[in-house]
């Protein structure tokens, strides 16, 4: 790192005094890269070079980046590509084809990402937000309440990092690229409604203004935020919805899923509905799947009312979690029959129905479990 006085300082201060993290190009479109490098002086075309490095090349060594001169590159670097996270740890499962990292943020704040390798596809599954305030019990992370929102590049930087790994050859499969992501790590995506869009935007622009990945690969996972996610469908990006039901009746829902109580079943489905409609995107409903809990087959039956009572074309399938539970949760996972009979009883109503792999269980994939128990 240099000291020549045009390098950013590492860290920006908020108005409250709360620290930023630090700039990134990932935060900025490309048109803002060029008119940023405008202002420390910096000629346009290198923060296209840094670019694509960053996003087409996945170089983060700048002893690779020999087009741009020697003398300037830790300035350019430090500028451009700060460092924003550094890798606390990584657990391995299904002989390595699930990653699950620990990250350390620039202020400390922990969260994790998983990467997933299947044989048709590898799908990152990211965070969003350090903690996340939307309290659900059965959620590991929900237990620590929110710490802060994640910046754009954050978000962005642990895919990159995904398809580093992926590209290094770390990941058992040969050379590949990330085809998904899921916004299925810790926090409420739509909680950090501005961020998370740059980076779905960051995720699905052509290099060197993104990683140009297809939109269709990108999943957007949410409780059920009503407002953001009309605002979400008129955005004119086809990602996929995800809503976090897990249970088709307010009585549980408010109990299972607190904001529930600002955003009613009927209002979040509908929310749903009238994404599928504007995006043509076929909306995923959630339904972690606890036993005596939510996994009668009543239930079952009222979840298949609710969402044909939106029609049935097509608009959605129903996505089946078996509970992961948390440490000293009261909630275990359905018996495998009832999930069955769970299973049969939509598909008998012509909902398309999915068991989501337990993938990475072992080593607590997409919980929040490990950031939690810390290191
Ligand atoms: N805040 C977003 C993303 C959360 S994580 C949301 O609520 O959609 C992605 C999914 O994992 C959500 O459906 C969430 O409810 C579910 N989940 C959280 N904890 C779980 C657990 N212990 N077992 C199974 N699924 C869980």
């Amino acid at each position: 790192m240099t000291d020549s006085p045009r390098s950013l300082p590492l860290v920006m201060v908020e108005p409250r005094g709360r620290a930023k993290p630090p700039r990134h190009l990932a935060d900025l479109s490309l048109e803002e890269r060029l008119v940023y490098a405008a202002e420390l002086g910096l000629p346009a075309y290198r923060a296209k070079q840094l670019s694509t490095h960053y996003f087409d090349r996945l170089v983060d060594d700048p002893a690779e980046m020999t087009d741009l001169p020697a003398t300037q590159r830790d300035e350019l670097v430090s500028a451009f590509l700060p460092e924003l996270m550094t890798p606390i740890r990584t657990l391995e499962a299904d002989r390595g084809t699930t990653r699950k990292t620990l990250w350390r943020l620039f202020d400390n704040a922990l969260v994790e990402s998983v990467l997933m390798r299947y044989p048709d596809r590898v799908t990152m599954c990211v965070s969003s937000q350090a903690g996340c305030g939307m309290a659900c019990p059965f959620c590991a992370t929900g237990q620590g309440g929110l710490q802060r929102n994640m910046s754009t590049a954050e978000i962005v930087e642990q895919v990159v990092a995904g398809a580093r790994s992926l590209g290094r050859g770390e990941v058992p499969g040969g050379p590949a690229r990330v085809s998904n992501v899921v916004f299925m790590g810790m926090g409420e995506p739509l909680a950090n409604f501005k961020a998370v869009v740059g980076a779905v935007r960051r995720l699905t622009e052509p290099a060197p203004s993104g990683l140009g990945m297809s939109a269709r690969g990108v999943t957007v996972s949410t409780v059920g935020l009503v407002p953001r996610i009309n605002q979400l469908a008129n955005l004119g990006i086809p990602v996929t919805l995800a809503l976090s039901l897990h249970a088709p009746d307010d009585e549980l829902r408010n109990e299972l899923v607190p904001i529930n109580t600002r955003f009613s079943v009927s209002e979040a489905v509908d929310a749903a509905w009238g994404y599928a409609r504007v995006t043509k995107r076929r909306v995923s409903i959630e339904y972690a799947m606890m036993r005596g809990i939510n996994d009668q087959p009543w239930r079952a039956d009222l979840l298949a009312d609710v969402l044909l009572a939106r029609g049935d074309w097509g608009w959605v399938h129903v996505n089946l979690i078996p509970l992961n539970p948390t440490p000293g949760s009261r909630w275990t996972a359905s018996d495998p029959a009832d999930e069955r009979e769970f299973v049969r009883r939509l598909e008998a109503r012509g909902i398309p129905t999915t068991v989501r792999d337990t993938r990475g269980r072992e080593i607590d994939g997409a919980c929040g479990q490990l950031a939690a128990t810390g290191e």
